[in-house]
This record gives structure tokens, sequence and C-alpha cells, in this order.
């Protein structure tokens, strides 16, 4: 029988918990990032953080928090006055909509019902609206929602226009297929602490061959962000700015550990977490609130009588599970739970098993017959039948 009460359990949909041996890279010695030792780590995971893009263009290592590496996807691209289309499905899409405002972008937006992605035929007719829109923003996954936008389709749409298309990728690139090439995305972004499953403070971005013609263009002030003087840096070896030695030491570990195993078995071993949790969910009565569902994370509607708020704070009282609430409109109703970084069987066996018996401390009818023993024969089962 799988233990309720174990170690501190991180489930959120980042920061996630970390491999043993990212742990290990983490508790090294300093070095300075002008030595030779580095400069080697430095090379090595730009080039390899390409993989991962699934691009031939470069990968810039930026040290910030993931919305940093949305604002230098949007200054190095936006001209004042601009026309930007912004996606919101969530709190990520309203945040990029207003970065482009601050920026005095001419923001239209497209605004779907919570748990809903957004489709090309809004997108479509938005642009025979404003054919004359320059940038297209949107979430790979809105993380608010859990919901997965349909990027391949955007990408094809997008890349008959003028306008450049920019990703949000910083709970999906690492954990699900998002090649940027392939699906005509103009500028990618990815956060450290959510599926490259390292601590906060890195981002990582890229520029697509149209895009790269916009950043040299571009009149428009930046500093800190300024792509090109990384760009710059990076062909002599080098970063702008100091570089971020100990994330980047961890980021090799994780870039071998992902590569190693294959990044489309890397892919799938999230998936099944997804699937594992999604199969659990629904098999406890709960609904998923994404319609499209991500396999980065996962959102369950929770029944009317349980407060999100009071549950979440319930499991890790009680059990050391970190998940998270609703945010805004969700507040309250929903719970997320993450599917990236070092996470094992158990951890999955006990958030459903943790699941069942928090929501039968505000609800004490709640599966009345459903025995923990019996739910974790069933996830046993699962887990063995899907390898
Ligand atoms: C977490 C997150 C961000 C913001 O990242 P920070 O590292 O908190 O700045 C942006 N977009 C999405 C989709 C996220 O999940």
């Amino acid at each position: 029988m799988t233990s309720l009460k174990d170690d501190y359990t991180l489930l959120a949909p980042g920061p996630v918990n970390l491999h043993p041996e990212v742990r290990k890279a983490l508790a090294l010695p300093m070095i300075h990032h002008r030595t030779p030792e580095f400069d080697k780590i430095f090379k090595s995971t730009l080039n390899d953080l390409k993989k991962i893009f699934q691009t031939e263009q470069d990968v810039y290592m930026l040290s910030c928090s993931g919305s940093g590496g949305m604002e230098c996807l949007l200054i190095n691209l936006l001209r004042p006055q601009d026309k930007v289309l912004c996606i919101i499905n969530g709190k990520f899409g309203e945040r990029w909509a207003q970065m482009a405002e601050t920026y005095g972008a001419q923001v239209f937006t497209i605004t779907t019902a919570w748990g809903e992605a957004c489709t090309v035929e809004q997108i479509s007719e938005h642009f025979s609206q404003h054919p004359d829109t320059q940038l297209v923003l949107c979430q790979a996954c809105e993380t608010s929602t859990a919901v997965a936008n349909p990027l391949q389709e955007i990408g094809a749409f997008v890349k008959n226009t003028q306008a450049l298309f920019l990703v949000d990728g910083i709970t999906a690139v690492g954990a699900y297929d998002i090649p940027m090439d392939a699906w005509f995305i103009d500028g990618l972004v990815a956060g450290s602490q959510k599926a490259f499953m390292l601590p906060t403070g890195m981002a990582f971005v890229s520029f697509s061959q149209k895009a790269w013609e916009r950043v040299e263009n571009n009149r428009n002030p930046r500093f800190y962000f300024d792509i090109r003087k990384e760009k710059e840096a990076n062909q002599k070896g080098e970063s702008f700015f100091s570089a971020n030695v100990s994330i980047i030491r961890a980021l090799q570990v994780v870039l071998n550990l992902i590569l190693q195993k294959g990044l489309q078995n890397h892919f799938a071993e999230i998936h099944r977490r997804a699937e594992f949790t999604r199969t659990f969910i629904q098999r406890l009565g709960l609904k998923l609130y994404a319609q499209s569902p991500s396999d980065s994370v996962t959102a369950l509607t929770l029944p009317p009588q349980v407060d999100g708020q009071k549950l979440r704070q319930h499991l890790e009282d009680t059990y050391r599970v970190t998940v998270m609430g609703g945010q805004d409109q969700a507040r309250g109703k929903i719970i997320r739970v993450g599917h990236m970084g070092y996470i094992e069987d158990r951890d999955l066996k006990r958030f459903i098993l943790c699941l069942l018996e928090g929501i039968r401390s505000f609800d004490s009818a709640f599966l009345k017959g459903l025995t923990l023993e019996s739910l974790d024969q069933e996830m046993e089962k699962w887990l063995k039948e899907h390898p």
C-alpha cells in the first residue's frame, strides 16, 4: 500500500522537484564563468538547447525568470504602435498583453473562456480585419488553466502573413513536442523552473530567420535584453553578462539526461504521468477543467462543496504534498498538479490517494464505497499495464 505520508512532495506546475543528479550539480563549488572549464559547459549547453527547441536557430540563455524571457522576445521585435494580437486563455496571456501594452503596442485580444483553447478561425477572423498585425502572442500551455493551444495550426496560418508568431512555451518546451522550426514559430521562450526541471532563474529564447530581420531593423531602445548583444557575445563563446554558472551546470545535467533517454521518450514519460492523473481524477468522478488538456499540468474541477483553497492547504499541512489551486475566477474551484520534474510512480499514486482523503475530510460521504487499498491496487495495475 502506498504511504500517504512521505517526504515533502512538490507537484506544482513549477517550480518542480529536482532530479538527484541536478541537486548534486547545484552543490558544486563555484567556478568563474571565464574559465576553460565553464567555456566547455557553456558551448555544449547552447548546442543541446537547440535539440530541445528543435530548431536550426541559436538558442540564448538569459538570467531572469520566465517573464523576462517573454519580455525579451517582445522588446526585440515590437515597435511602438505595432498591432499585436494576444491570445488570452488565462493569467499568463493577460500578462503578455499587459507587457505589450506597456511597451506602447496597439493590443487586440482573443479571450477564450477559462478552460478553453483558442481556434485558428478566431485568429484568421482577426487578420481579415487587421491584416497589418505584426505579432501574434500565444501560450503553448496556459498554466493557470492547464489548456494547450493548437500551435501547429496557428503557426501554419501566421506563416502566410507578415506577422511573427511568438510562443510562451514555459510549461511546454521540454515537456512535450513543440518543434519550433517545423511549426513556424518565430519566437519561443522556455523557463528553467518549469519544463526544464531546474531552479528558478533562467529563461531560454530563440528567434526564427523571419524574426531576426525584424530584430536587426528594430530601432526600439533595449539594453539588458538586447538579443543582438547576446548573439555577438555567444559567437565569441561568451555571455553578454555574468553567466548563471550554477544553473547552467545543472542545465547540462538535465540536457544530458533528456538527450540520453531520447527527447520523444522523455515526452512519453510526462505524457504517461498526465494520462495516469487524468484517468484517476475521472475515476474519482471529478472532471478535467481544461477541454484540450496539456501534458505538463492537469487541472481538475472540485465538487462544489469542497473549497479548493482549503483543500490545497490541507494537502500540504497533512500530507506534505504541494499542488496549486486556481487563480482569479478559478480560485477555490480547481486543483492544478504538475507533471514536470523528477516524479516517481509512488508520487503519482500518493497524490490521488491524498486527494481522495483530502476531499473526504471536507465531505465524509465522498465515494463512500471506495477503499484506499482497492484504489491503490487499481493504480498499481494501471501503472504495470502502461510501463
Ligand atoms: C510560470 C509561467 C510564466 C512566468 O514565469 P516566471 O518564471 O514566474 O516569470 C509565464 N508563462 C507561463 C505559461 C508560465 O507557466
